[in-house]
């Protein structure tokens, strides 16, 4: 009888799985590179605080990286060939960048996908009001905030004016250490015994948030309301707008501290808006870094309105990805039709860059540890997010993570994976499934945070150059 070989048995080491601390495994010549990239980052949400101004910085590393507008191609019908350099930026906030690839588009393309929104309050349409002598601007929160989180913070005024006649007057107030901020008042402990009474998400109403704007009344005898008077003629001088103008106005108050190091090794960042500015960028960067013609067309998206749901028109669950899709189709080939622009996007792999939610030694019961990611562990990729059963989930074939893991492995990445909390504790959503509607496999993946959603978020700098690391090795693979 013939022996039949037997197949060898795994080694005890990769028999079983753990994750390990990345910084146990990066030699020092990556420790360099990630710091070059973090500190890289650091500029870029100093400046970028709005998604408008993320949108702006991402144009300027773009063009210097030779990148041309998309819209110039389109209005003259030039043709685009593999290694062409491309953005295509709508209506100031969401921003596609694109390197053609070798193959057709009907192949697909190798998207990453993140958004530049971020929590914050917005101005209301007639916002300036006097109460008690006080000026104060009314304000409406944008996106899942713990109110409590904003007050008594010092707080910058970003956003435009748009006059009827189509002028910009941008603004930025609070920036520069010259500059003044604004502020949200708390009540004092002394006087606080019936607010200790309501619940935490009680405490600080959304009307609660209004935010204090002056308290020097106008010389103006004959006006009524002094104080507010007193502010509008401050803006008129300095930006030439009147009350009338927050009509057309988007004004949106952020953290007016600038972003910095944290911790005594300093492994993390402590900043405003890393969800989503943190998966964005290193998005940004990789296909900044991306070296010659891809097999795939790369694709990276800055989106918005990803906090509130991914509605309106620059919002991932409008047309605006598949119509951009349709002009990119369009002029790499000769035979446009509807489907191969449907082909385009089902054969497209898609990583939805999003940031996840570390293990907190600090509230340890919300999480599966085994299932949740943590710090320095890398970058974190999620098959699923949604909330009770997966619900509101795409849920990533288990198909795809095998080549996510194959792609990341055979680069080096430090990657993990990792729910959003553990089962019925809460949950969240992405873009993800927005995309997943072409039928393209896409599935989470992005940095960790500390207290997200809060004025300041914190990141861990080898979790951030890891996202970076993965997004490139995703862009570059050739499916093979
Ligand atoms: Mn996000
Ligand atoms: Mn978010």
């Amino acid at each position: 009888m013939k022996k039949t070989a037997k197949k060898p048995a795994a080694k005890t080491s990769s028999l079983t799985y753990a994750t390990k601390n990345g910084y146990e495994k990066i030699s020092p010549a990556e420790l360099k590179h990630c710091e070059e990239v973090n500190q890289a980052y650091l500029q870029y949400i100093t400046k970028a605080k709005t998604e408008r101004e993320a949108s702006d910085e991402a144009i300027l590393l773009l063009e210097a990286a030779g990148f041309k507008d998309m819209r110039q191609y389109e209005k003259t019908g030039t043709r685009l060939v593999p290694g062409d350099k491309v953005y295509r930026c709508s209506e100031g906030k969401t921003l596609m960048a694109v390197v053609v690839g070798k193959k057709p588009l009907a192949d697909g393309m190798h998207i990453v996908g993140g958004h530049t929104d971020a929590p914050r309050i917005d101005l209301k349409q007639n916002p300036l009001y006097e109460n008690s002598e006080l000026a104060l601007f009314d304000t409406h929160y944008y996106g899942g905030i713990k109110k409590y989180q904003w007050v008594t913070i010092p707080l910058a005024l970003h956003g435009v004016f748009v006059k009827p006649d189509g002028k910009k007057v941008k603004i930025a107030i609070g920036e520069d250490p010259s500059d003044p901020v604004l502020c949200i008042t708390d009540l004092l402990p002394h006087l606080a015994a019936d607010q200790y009474k309501k619940t935490i998400g009680d405490a600080i109403t959304g009307e609660g948030l209004d935010v204090l704007a002056g308290s020097i009344p106008s010389s103006d005898k004959d006006k009524k309301e002094k104080v507010k008077h007193n502010i509008l003629s401050i803006l008129n001088k300095k930006y030439g707008v009147t009350e009338a103008d927050f009509l057309s106005a988007e004004l949106e108050l952020v953290p007016a501290a600038a972003p910095r190091e944290a911790g005594l090794d300093r492994s993390m960042i402590l900043g405003y808006g890393h969800d989503d500015r943190v998966c964005a960028w290193t998005g940004l960067r990789a296909i900044l870094d991306l070296k010659g013609t891809p097999e795939y067309t790369s694709c990276v998206l800055l989106c918005d309105k990803e906090e509130i749901g991914s509605v309106g028109a620059t919002g991932m669950a409008s047309n605006l990805f598949e119509n951009a899709s349709a002009e990119l189709l369009n002029l790499t080939t000769d035979s446009y039709s509807e489907l191969t622009l449907k082909r385009a996007l089902h054969n497209s792999w898609m990583l939805s860059a999003d940031v996840n939610a570390l293990f907190d030694p600090m509230f340890p019961t919300v999480s599966d540890k085994r299932n949740t990611p943590l710090i320095n562990h890398g970058v974190c990729v999620t098959k699923f997010t949604g909330s009770r059963g997966k619900s509101g989930s795409s849920d990533a074939s288990a198909e795809f993570m095998a080549h996510i893991r194959r792609i990341f492995d055979k680069n080096g990445v430090v990657w993990q994976t990792g729910e959003l909390g553990k089962v019925d504790q809460g949950g969240g959503g992405t873009i993800a499934q927005f995309m997943a509607r072409y039928g393209m496999q896409v599935v989470d993946c992005g940095v960790g945070l500390f207290s997200m959603h809060a004025p300041m978020e914190l990141a861990g700098k080898l979790d951030i150059f890891m996202a970076y690391k993965g997004y490139l090795a995703f862009l570059k693979d050739g499916r093979k």
